[in-house]
């Protein structure tokens, strides 16, 4: 259960004074954590931080303050000047004085009653905002901030500032915010002593009032000891849900899972290529891992396009050998009835039974699959997430293979497992992520790596086209389709709400249908499962040869021969996505070429992008930048979220940190492995704090 010290921390942010529904929706947005599922909460905005401040510290006088700064004043209300009666073009002026000279405080359609409140005639007040000399006269339009002198408290010298929405004002989320900071509990210690030192960590609490609240605009910089503290909570609340899952994981201990090998021979004789050396030694390290009888977690790591598939495969045929079942599980029903595809005609050879198993399966099939799965004649199984509802009982899941594992989160992981007998697991990644990602990410899983390609690839020239050159490019395609290539044409997928106007893909295959004909392929989201069935199958066997398609293949879509993805507005997609999307080609022996168009003016961010497409195809360069631009792109836009999966961690910023913690949960985790101790209890907070209450969860359940 969740301490009831936290308890102000998990009320809904509609009881805090000044937000009704309409802003708690505008706040949903912008706070960091993923409450897509939720509603916005008083602790989701303690963690919402801000990207800059404004320094309103400048107090040179009114006579000094140079026009376009942003000054405080204080200064002695003098008169008020209303405009005339029924002229509301003419502004309200309040004068004010100090002892340098005289300043009009200037109010477009304002609020009498409120001015003559707040700035009456005779008072000293502060007020702060830029300033505006017009004519030699100085006055200040609107000021941002204005406060009796002795009541100052309301404002901020340096004001911080937060993304923003828009329709959401910045005095309306930093009052919330403000209130939200008010409802943080004095909370026990959970760091470690040594660690605070060394780092200079000031407390929690202490710590999101130096950035909410800075003195200084470096307070606010995520470099700070403030920001660095709150980072270090966060990555040390990962790793320990993390540590804690995988003791369970491995506590249910495994089986070996050994078998005469006949089996696995079969099959790679049936391959039409060797494995490569690469593919040869994931297979013994994950061979040895099932041999074990602990439990399997591992990792595997591959470039788009390295082969993970048959490596899986062969793992599979390993737990089939030796008795049991095992599922393979894909983030995208396409995905997964072309793993099937693959999959089948090689093991069905063999005598096993495969199925596959979506939410599309129905009615007698489906009850077919179910029985099968549960009476063991099925002996592989691959799936979408409708793999682990509750329906669906193993007579004896020996070993679970998860494909493009960031889709799926660790509640997911645990679900799946629960389906088996303390199943062994392995996990395959195509995002090259970097090793710094990979420990926060998945703790400290066993990796086994794909580190070259399968022989006789060709590099994939890329190139990049703006827009205006589109009917040049359609008259290339054509050629190339004339000439036997097949072609992806990607378009980005069209929010209602965007407001430049995108080609769908279903406009772009209307306009190039006339072009290439019946050759013309299409494939979207929206498309029902059936016909995107349809639309892959026709262009894998070359029906169709020029594929018109959203981002739905972006994952490990297999067509080996063809050659060429065309990547419409290529500046909206990720460096990661870009990369993931011109995987789908370069996979047989053929040259191949990416096309990235974009619409010019690129920003500096997307220009730099799609310089490092050009510049290399090594996956893991390729995410180290993506990485530093995100970076970049945040200090520069107003964007909260850093690096995925966290709130205020940044791999680029605090990758330090993250080493540290990972020591610094095991430490704690051997030595306190039911968090019962009195820090322990503390750590049991953090992880609420963070939302990585799932860990302690599993504590209870032992
Ligand atoms: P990914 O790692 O992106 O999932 P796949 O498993 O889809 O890659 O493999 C990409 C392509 O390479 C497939 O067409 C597959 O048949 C082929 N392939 C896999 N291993 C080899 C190999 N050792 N030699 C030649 N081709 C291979
Ligand atoms: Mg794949």
């Amino acid at each position: 259960m969740r301490p009831n010290i936290l308890d102000p921390l998990f009320v809904s942010i509609t009881s805090l004074a000044g937000v009704g529904p309409k802003v708690a929706e505008l706040i949903k947005k912008i706070v960091p954590a993923d409450i897509s599922d939720r509603e916005a909460r008083a602790g989701d905005l303690i963690f919402t931080l801000p990207h800059s401040v404004i320094d309103r510290r400048n107090r040179p006088g009114i006579a000094l303050a140079p026009s376009g700064a942003i000054v405080t004043l204080e200064v002695r209300i003098d008169r008020h000047q209303p405009p005339p009666r029924g002229n509301k073009s003419v502004p309200y002026r309040v004068y004010a004085f100090d002892d340098t000279g005289e300043i009009a405080l200037t109010f477009f359609h304002a609020n009498t009653g409120w001015l003559e409140k707040a700035m009456p005639v005779g008072e000293d007040v502060v007020v702060s905002g830029r300033m505006e000399w017009f004519n030699g006269r100085p006055s200040m339009v609107h000021p941002d901030h204005i406060a009796r002198v002795g009541d100052t408290e309301s404002l901020p010298l340096v004001e911080p500032v937060y993304p923003l929405t828009a329709g959401l004002s910045g005095k309306v989320l930093r009052r919330a915010i403000g209130q939200a900071l008010e409802r943080v509990p004095a909370l026990p210690e959970w760091l470690n002593p040594d660690v605070m030192r060394r780092q200079s960590f000031p407390a929690f609490g202490e710590a999101l009032g130096r950035i909410h609240n800075p003195a200084d605009p470096i307070d606010v910089l995520p470099d700070s000891a403030a920001w660095r503290r709150l980072a270090y909570d966060e990555f040390l609340a990962g790793q320990i849900s993390l540590a804690l899952v995988r003791a369970t994981v491995r506590r249910l201990s495994g089986r070996p899972l050994a078998g005469d090998g006949r089996l696995i021979a079969a099959l790679r004789n049936a391959l039409p290529y060797k494995l490569t050396q690469s593919q040869t030694q994931a297979l013994a390290e994950i061979d040895a891992d099932l041999q074990k009888p602990e439990r399997m977690l591992r990792l595997l790591q591959g470039d788009v396009g390295s082969g993970k598939t048959v490596v899986a495969l062969l793992a599979m045929a390993r737990a089939v050998e030796a008795g049991g079942q095992a599922a393979l599980m894909a983030p995208t029903e396409i995905l997964a009835r072309q793993h099937f595809a693959t999959i089948a005609p090689l093991v069905e050879k063999m005598g096993l039974r495969v199925a596959v198993l979506t939410g599309r399966e129905k009615g007698r099939e489906r009850v077919e699959i179910l029985a099968g799965l549960e009476s063991g004649a099925i002996n592989i199984v691959v799936g979408t997430h409708a793999l682990f509802q509750e329906t669906v009982q193993f007579r004896d899941l020996a070993l679970v293979v998860v494909d493009e594992q960031h889709r799926f989160g660790v509640h997911q992981r645990l679900a799946i497992t629960a389906k088996g007998d303390a199943p062994d697991m392995l996990v395959m990644t195509a995002t090259p992520i970097p090793r710094t990602l990979v420990l926060s990410a998945f703790g400290d899983m066993d990796v086994s790596r794909l580190t070259e390609k399968p022989a006789g690839r060709q590099p994939i020239r890329t190139v990049t086209l703006p827009l205006e050159r589109l009917d040049e490019l359609v008259g290339r395609m054509r050629d190339a389709v004339a000439d036997g290539q097949k072609v992806y044409w990607i378009c980005p997928l069209v929010e209602e709400s965007e407001e430049i106007k995108l080609m769908s893909a279903e406009d772009r295959f209307a306009s190039l249908k006339p072009v290439f004909g019946d050759a013309a392929g299409l494939v979207h989201g929206r498309m029902k499962g059936a016909e995107k069935d349809e639309a892959m199958r026709a262009f894998k066997e070359g029906e169709t040869r020029i594929l018109i398609a959203t981002t739905v293949i972006e994952v490990g879509v297999d067509v080996p021969d063809a050659t060429i993805i065309v990547i419409e507005h290529a500046e909206r997609f990720g460096l990661a996505q870009l990369h993931q999307l011109r995987g789908r080609v370069g996979r047989g022996a053929k040259a191949s070429t990416c096309v990235l168009l974009y619409k010019d003016p690129l920003g500096e961010t997307a220009k730099r992008r799609l310089s490092v497409m050009r510049e290399t195809e090594d996956g893991f360069r390729i995410s180290e930048e993506d990485l530093k631009l995100r970076g970049e792109g945040e200090l520069l836009g107003t964007r909260q979220s850093g690096t995925p999966g966290f709130q205020v961690a940044r791999i680029e910023t605090h990758a330090d940190l993250l080493e540290i913690a990972r020591d610094d949960a095991r430490l704690l985790l051997t030595r306190d492995p039911d968090l019962k101790s009195a820090r322990g209890q503390a750590i049991r907070m953090l992880l609420y704090l963070f939302g990585r209450d799932e860990a302690v969860r599993l504590l209870r359940a032992g």
